[in-house]
């Protein structure tokens, strides 16, 4: 159907078929070609909302006053071991936030085509660099030594096989990938998974638990706080990545056989695996509230919750949350006064509701 617009002398046809064509070829990957950033009509609907719910999220570690965290850090009031996972916190995240935000740019971001999923990707870059941001904040208030951080990288092992579990599965789908073929689908569906699930969504809780089992405690209450609102955001990371696994293997479904369910799984099961090597490391001694064995079991507990967002079997089956306290300490809708102004000022008139961490 065409729209015909008579300006003066000159009419402009605008042809509806040709937009809906446009539309239909709106897809995860392969879509259409285009420079133009169009993002009506909303195909992926979801990508939106959660852009939206995002950016209303939005917060600054430099509003949150680190005085008494200073105090303490300082003080005999808080034993060498609550200290050592405040710095495996600040060592792990410092590299994390940087290898997620460096594969949303460089591959997902990338290779997706739909407008919208794009706008939602450019937000999650954002989020991640407010993250790494957050721990420069820690790590200069503490007035921790930045080599220090660095070296956490490469000395402690149990950092290093982390970061190279997710590493792996990035480097490889850097250049010119070409998404026609079955195995290279499959490759960007793994790096999704992994990333999605297995990294934001399983790997980042030992230290989320710990550290906000120490705010708890009103130990180090500026970190804890950080901690919370990065937690908030990652609870939307993982959603929209979730999103976008699910829709990429719908819209291919080449790539879904029982061989490619039990490949995710079973890096599901090596995510676990290295992530109790993690918490026992950042756990070398029993400190007050924590021990090693109820997270190991708090993280067989969220892989399979991850594994089951995505229709996948869980791994353990009948995994109980030894933390019912946590799902509170991060539910920040009950915030009172602490944040409330500048949440307002960032959210200006906009009335969104915080999304649910009903996840965990
Ligand atoms: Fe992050
Ligand atoms: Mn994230």
């Amino acid at each position: 159907m065409d729209t015909v617009f008579q300006i003066g002398s000159r009419s402009f046809v605008l042809d509806e078929d040709k937009a809906r064509e446009a539309f239909a070829a709106k897809r995860v990957i392969n879509g259409r070609k285009t420079e133009a950033f169009n993002l009506l009509p909303l195909k992926y609907q979801w990508a939106y909302d959660l852009y939206r719910a995002m950016k209303a999220n939005h917060w600054e570690p430099e509003d949150i006053p680190m005085g008494k965290d200073i105090e303490q850090w300082q003080s005999n009031s808080i034993s060498d071991q609550e200290r050592w996972i405040i710095r495996m916190g600040i060592g792990y995240f410092s590299a994390a936030e940087g290898i997620v935000g460096d594969n949303i740019q460089h591959v997902v971001r990338e290779l997706v085509t739909a407008p919208e999923l794009k706008l939602v990707l450019g937000r999650h870059a954002h989020e991640e660099n407010i993250h790494a941001d957050s721990l420069l904040y820690m790590i200069s208030s503490l007035r921790i030594n930045p080599h220090e951080c660095e070296a956490m990288f490469e000395q402690i092992p149990s950092i290093k096989r982390k970061n190279e579990f997710v590493t792996n599965i990035s480097r490889s789908l850097r250049r010119d990938l070409d998404l026609t073929l079955v195995e290279n689908q499959k490759a960007l569906a793994k790096n999704i998974f992994v990333f999605g699930q297995c990294m934001e969504g399983t790997q980042f809780y030992g230290l989320f638990g710990m550290i906000l089992s120490l705010y708890r405690q009103n130990k180090f209450p500026a970190i804890g706080q950080m901690f919370r609102y990065t937690l908030r955001d990652e609870s939307n990371h993982i959603e929209v990545f979730r999103n976008l696994f699910m829709d990429l293997v719908n819209e291919n479904p080449a790539i879904q056989d029982d061989n490619f369910r039990e490949e995710l799984r079973d890096l599901m099961r090596e995510a676990v695996r290295l992530e109790k090597e993690f918490i026992v490391d950042c756990l070398p001694v029993g400190a007050v509230g924590l021990s090693a064995d109820d997270f190991c079991t708090y993280i067989d507990y969220i892989a399979d919750r991850r594994l089951e967002g995505v229709g996948l079997k869980p791994i353990t089956q009948g995994s109980k949350n030894p933390f019912p306290w946590l799902a509170e300490t991060i539910d920040i809708k009950k915030e009172q006064n602490f944040f409330e102004g500048r949440v307002t000022e960032y959210q200006k008139a906009s009335a969104l509701e915080v999304p649910d961490d009903d996840d965990l």
